[in-house]
């Protein structure tokens, strides 16, 4: 028996774990420890330990797919490519749009931003970050001038007080949990806020539940009382920030005192205090947040409020500090970094900026990139699409599935069906390729060589473990050969993704130092400026990465989320994940190992608010928005804020996003995913 172990990433969420993936005859049956891994050290969460599972599935696509007369006829390569270059060279540029993936490798983020600025010439061009982080990236960099994570996830062992806000850390980034739970059994206080009695609330020291939408006050009655009680860190403030006055002006008002805090949250007066203390006499203290924070229309204000709580209390630029965002899917770091954005090239370059624009032209061999436009995002994408049909005509998606992933599905839904032309690439069918004219088939994270790059900025190697199925094809190959089908082969003639990873290299200022050869062993963090340098683990030590190296205060109120409760829809809804499940499920929900433990939706509800409603435990209920019904099983539990109900948004039969609401944040342009308002019935038996 031939057996080998290939070691790799973790193809789930963004902490970026290695396991091996066992080989038997040129196929993968299963995922093995790898000690050495640098992040996890061998240990691995539920996902992470299935992750072979889905690999060989019987469902995999295997060949390119053409639509005809409203059935998918299986097709040749060729015969699929010289379809979608005919269409996409009949259309003007910014009737086009493409959807890169977080869940594809830097490589293929890179290329398929370039494919559409440099071959479709045009700026519409996004990724799934838009609905998880798009606020962290906007927020952070507008105060310390770098949006992503500011320390390393060993880091927070470190630390002496963690503030954990909208994360469910223990279930969603297990393993990045870990730290946390070395960090308590050194002595370290743990604060969790959150409307769920979550497995993260039970490991804290003080819990604080608390209505979905009012981070903005609690970050502001927090900061009052650190300044009432004089607990600010003054040399700080004074030699590495600026603007704090204006901060003051707003947080010290009354309406920010605890007591209106509390009415405003529901989190005790006392607790507030509790935390405030804790937060602002702790040697070191860190800040971990999630989509809790980051999926509101206030998501960048909720972003710059986490910033200047950290500012204010010094705890930025060393061990165990910082401000915390967990980024979802395993490479969105990467897209992000790539430009899979329709406003950055890769390294976050403005395209707006002429002398950039020019270098990007010259590197790729091309005489325009869309105009230095800045593109739609998907968001609005999806709206331009239904609200002005023929705007957008034509789309390539990579590896998303907004049919379900994206909010108020059934406005997705009509806009995809204004569409002339949809190209989706993917690795099952999924709800979107449903709508789609063409289908191609990609290769998984197992099938190929590449690169991710995890919340904490560690860029580190994925490697091919076994072929892909049938005719299916690495992400970065087909975007290579189709963009030479339209003219473009000198620009995208890469025998490998080494070969695409060096021209990242050359092209993206924080990655300039990197080569596959200095990945190996433990990655790398960016910025990693040259070949002799580190990488950097700890962001901002000696001066934030703006201008003139300091750190903006954001005077910020708080906003009500764009949907309150009222008469009609009495209760506050709010979505997220379970540890069994990842996202629209195409990989977990065949992983038999992880969807036997939680294989249907359900909608969790406080015992009182269940008892008015006389819903009993496992009642099939009906849950209204807005914006549709779904049907659903209650789950009648106290580890529930009462008024405030949660739906996982994995299961398209218990579609959460039929419910979500499209309202977004005026910057970062993401989805209010974790605030609407919602109605929960019996229903009438017949
Ligand atoms: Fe994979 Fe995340 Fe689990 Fe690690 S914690 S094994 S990266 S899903």
């Amino acid at each position: 028996m031939d057996i080998d172990y290939v070691s790799t990433t973790c193809p789930y969420c963004g902490t970026g774990c290695g396991f091996n993936l066992v080989v038997r005859n040129g196929k993968v049956f299963d995922v093995g420890h790898w000690q050495r891994a640098p992040v996890n050290g061998g240990k691995l969460c539920p996902k992470g330990r299935y992750a072979h599972e889905f690999i060989n599935s019987p469902d995999r696509l295997t060949k390119p797919l053409i639509k005809k007369d409203g059935t998918f006829v299986e097709a040749t390569w060729d015969e699929a490519y010289n379809l979608i270059a005919e269409k996409f060279g009949s259309y003007k540029p910014a009737e086009m749009a493409c959807l890169s993936s977080a869940r594809t490798s830097n490589e293929e983020n890179y290329l398929m931003q370039k494919f559409a600025r440099a071959a479709l010439k045009t700026p519409n061009i996004d990724h799934c970050a838009r609905l998880c982080h798009s606020s962290t990236v906007a927020g952070l960099a507008a105060v310390f001038g770098s949006g992503a994570m500011t320390n390393s996830i060993k880091d927070i062992a470190d630390s002496r007080c963690i503030f954990v806000l909208g994360s469910n850390t223990f279930e969603q980034h297990p393993l990045i949990a870990r730290s946390i739970v070395r960090a308590k059994q050194n002595g370290a206080k743990v604060i969790v806020a959150d409307p769920r009695y979550t497995p993260t609330a039970r490991q804290a020291d003080l819990y604080m539940p608390f209505v979905s939408g009012t981070d903005v006050a609690i970050l502001n009655g927090l900061m009052q009382e650190i300044i009432r009680n004089g607990w600010e860190d003054k040399k700080f403030i004074t030699h590495r920030t600026k603007d704090y006055e204006k901060l003051k002006e707003v947080v010290m008002k009354e309406a920010y005192s605890l007591e209106n805090v509390s009415k405003i949250s529901g989190i005790p007066a006392e607790s507030l205090k509790q935390a405030a203390e804790w937060i602002a006499t702790a040697d070191v203290a860190a800040l971990i947040y999630s989509m809790g924070i980051t999926q509101h229309t206030t998501g960048v204000d909720n972003v710059k409020s986490t910033a200047n709580l950290m500012m204010l209390t010094g705890n930025l630029g060393k061990p165990g500090s910082g401000v915390n965002p967990l980024r979802g899917q395993n490479n969105v770091q990467g897209a992000c970094d790539m430009g899979a954005l329709p406003n950055v090239y890769s390294g976050y370059q403005k395209v707006t900026d002429e002398e950039t624009r020019k270098k990007m032209m010259e590197m790729w061999s091309v005489d325009d990139l869309a105009e230095g436009r800045v593109g739609y995002t998907v968001t609005e994408m999806i709206n331009v699409l239904a609200d002005k049909p023929g705007e957008i005509k034509a789309m390539y998606i990579m590896g998303e599935n907004p049919m379900l992933s994206d909010p108020d599905l059934q406005h997705v839904e009509e806009a995809l069906r204004n569409l002339e032309f949809l190209v989706v690439q993917d690795i099952f069918m999924t709800e979107t390729g449903e709508l789609a004219d063409v289908v191609l088939p990609a290769a998984c994270y197992a099938e190929k060589d590449g690169t991710q790059t995890n919340t904490e900025r560690r860029v580190q190697r994925w490697r091919k473990a076994q072929d892909p199925p049938g005719e299916a094809k690495p992400d970065w190959q087909i975007l290579c050969e189709l963009a030479a089908k339209m003219g473009y082969e000198k620009q995208f003639t890469f025998e490998s993704p080494e070969a695409v990873f060096n021209e990242v290299a050359a092209v993206t200022p924080s990655y300039h130092g990197m080569s596959y050869a200095r990945l190996d062993p433990d990655g790398l963090h960016w910025p990693c400026p040259t070949a002799e340098h580190p990488g950097t683990a700890i962001l901002h030590r000696e001066t934030f990465a703006m201008p003139d190296g300091l750190g903006v205060f954001s005077p910020i109120e708080w906003k009500p989320a764009a949907e309150v409760p009222d008469a009609e829809y009495p209760f506050v809804l709010t979505t997220g994940r379970t540890i069994w499940q990842w996202h629209t499920g195409t990989m977990t929900r065949r992983s038999w190992s992880l969807e036997k433990e939680a294989p249907i939706g359900w909608i969790e509800i406080n015992p009182e608010d269940a008892e008015e409603l006389g819903i009993k435990d496992d009642e099939v209920v009906r849950a209204s928005t807005r914006r549709g019904s779904v049907d659903i099983p209650a789950k009648v539990t106290d580890e529930i804020i009462k008024g405030v109900m949660f739906i996982p948004f994995h299961y398209k039969e218990h579609p959460a996003n039929r419910l979500t609401h499209n309202a977004l944040d005026p910057i970062a342009k993401i989805p209010e995913f974790k605030a609407c308002a919602v109605k929960v019935e019996k229903i009438a038996e017949v």
